[in-house]
């Protein structure tokens, strides 16, 4: 008989969370994960799922404009936006019964209500107190809400995917991943989209060259991009919310239209949690310090996902997890988590696939000369008959010496299938030559990183 309850409680029930329960569960460790909101967390809910859902929502829109160089004529295209989100949102609650499902078959007890930690060894679930071997703060996060006059004028991602109509003018604030990917969903489906962000470019971190295409994609698109601009205040108007603005023109307004979204980045959910209590270190932004491994200050108590203030992707809390739980419960006591080489997309119009280091980063890390670098951009050939204005770039960054690559980006269609394949080449340290020895595929977009010159 154990001293504890459980082997394992987990706390939050997200793709970390589900993942490592699972994995756990799958050695014989006694599981429970407590969950606050649906099962599935932000990916399922209200992240990757819908958004992709999203984004082929608004793909099709240009198929129904590109088949026309190709010889269709589908006569006048018009969208059922609330018949879409109907179907996206039973697809959705189709999925978290499906998560609710495995997880019971895996023999994982499903707790409803929020936890708190009581100890390095109880949590209290609303009352209940439970104990436990091991702890996993799987929590996650939140939008951060910007913190300036009229704020509340603004909503989050997580209200995006509550808009039961399609606005027809809107105003996005920020320029990452969901500033972008939302960006070009609603200027694909035909809304008006003003794009507000304070740097030079958008994605900061991505590869300057994949940057300056982006950009140029989105004004392509008709989204009025306003980069070093920052929004000072948020007031009524007549129409909808007015910002105030101030730019390196000087003070200026801007009618946000029926939708002001603000995605600026988001904050970590370790608030009254009670980890510092337990003797749990925060970072100054609130995110659980942990090692790769996710073990934090406290032994017994594991973070993984986007509690830790590493790449907030749901693969990287998946794998993160599973490894986690193959050491501590399935003895596979070298599993290690790698975070050099993650690969991620980013689903714009065109999309972005990326692995590895920028150029900047690797002439930062290595010295000027000490890189080359290989490019090229191109219209693909879909678009020969379109008359779309569309390009592709594809760049490999090789170090000169030795010719590893250290980092291949590609912007153009299909870019996250495609960057897949080859993060499995950087990661087993591929060089310039062992691309350039792999035949292509043709005729493929695909094909250039194995031809470039
Ligand atoms: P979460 O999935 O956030 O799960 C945490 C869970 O913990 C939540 O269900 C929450 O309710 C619960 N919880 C919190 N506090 C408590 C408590 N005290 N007690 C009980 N339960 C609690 N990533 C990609 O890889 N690809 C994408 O295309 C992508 N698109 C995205 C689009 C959007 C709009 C957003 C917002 C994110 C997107 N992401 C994407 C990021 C991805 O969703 C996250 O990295 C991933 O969900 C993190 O998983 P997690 O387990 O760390 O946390
Ligand atoms: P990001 O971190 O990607 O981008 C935040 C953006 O907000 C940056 O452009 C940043 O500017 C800007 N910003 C930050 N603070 C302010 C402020 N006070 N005023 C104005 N602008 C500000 O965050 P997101 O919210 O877009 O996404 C959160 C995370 O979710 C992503 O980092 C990613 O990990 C994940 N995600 C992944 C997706 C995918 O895999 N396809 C899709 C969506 C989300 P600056 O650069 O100048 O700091």
């Amino acid at each position: 008989m154990s001293e504890f309850d459980y082997d394992l409680v987990v706390l939050g029930a997200g793709s970390g969370g589900l993942a490592t329960a699972k994995r756990a569960a799958s050695y014989g460790a006694r599981v429970a994960v407590v969950e606050q909101g649906r099962v599935g967390g932000t990916c399922v809910i209200r992240g990757c799922v819908p958004k992709k859902l999203m984004v082929y929502a608004a793909e099709f829109a240009h198929l129904a404009n590109d088949a026309g160089g190709y010889g269709w004529n589908f006569g006048a295209a018009s969208h059922d936006w609330l018949r879409f989100v109907e179907s996206r949102d039973r697809e959705v609650a189709g999925l978290e019964s499906t998560h609710e499902r495995l997880l019971a078959e895996s023999g994982v007890q499903l707790l409803r209500g929020t936890a708190v930690l009581r100890g390095a060894q109880h949590v209290d679930v609303e009352g209940r107190l439970l104990s436990t071997r091991y702890v996993l703060i799987a929590t996650g996060g939140r939008p951060r809400v910007p913190s300036i006059e009229g704020a509340h004028h603004a909503i989050s991602s997580d209200e995006v995917f509550e808009l039961r109509r399609r606005p027809d003018h809107l105003t996005i604030v920020g320029g990452g991943y969901i500033a972008c990917e939302f960006a070009s969903v609603f200027a694909a489906m035909g809304s008006q989209v003003h794009l507000v962000l304070r740097g030079d470019l958008p994605l900061r971190g991505f590869d300057d060259d994949v940057r300056r295409e982006l950009d140029a994609a989105l004004r392509a698109c008709g989204v009025d991009v306003r980069c070093r601009t920052v929004v000072r205040a948020i007031r009524p108007g007549a129409a909808g919310a007015v910002l105030d603005l101030e730019s390196a023109d000087g003070p200026g307004e801007l009618q946000a239209g029926q939708c002001l979204l603000y995605a600026i980045g988001r904050r970590p959910n370790t608030d009254g949690l009670g980890l510092e209590e337990v003797g749990v270190k925060l970072d100054q932004g609130g995110h659980v310090v942990c090692g790769e491994d996710g073990v934090t200050a406290v032994p017994n108590v594991f973070a993984v996902g986007d509690v830790t203030a590493r790449a907030a992707l749901t693969p990287v809390a998946i794998q993160a997890g599973r490894l986690l739980a193959d050491r501590v419960f399935g003895g596979r006591t070298g599993a290690a988590m790698s975070y050099q080489n993650v690969p991620t997309a980013v689903f714009t119009d065109p999309p972005i696939g990326t692995v590895g280091l920028t150029e900047e980063e690797a002439r930062a890390g290595f010295g000027a000369d000490a890189i080359r670098v290989y490019k090229a951009r191109f219209r693909p050939m879909l678009h020969s008959l379109t008359g779309r204005v569309s390009f592709t770039l594809v760049k490999l960054v090789v170090k000169a010496d030795d010719e590893r690559v250290l980092g291949c980006h590609m912007i153009g269609k299909d870019a996250p299938e495609i960057i897949q394949g080859f993060a499995v080449a950087v990661r087993m340290g591929a060089t310039k030559r062992d691309f350039d020895d792999t035949v292509g595929i043709h005729p493929s977009s695909a094909e250039e990183f194995v031809t470039l010159r």
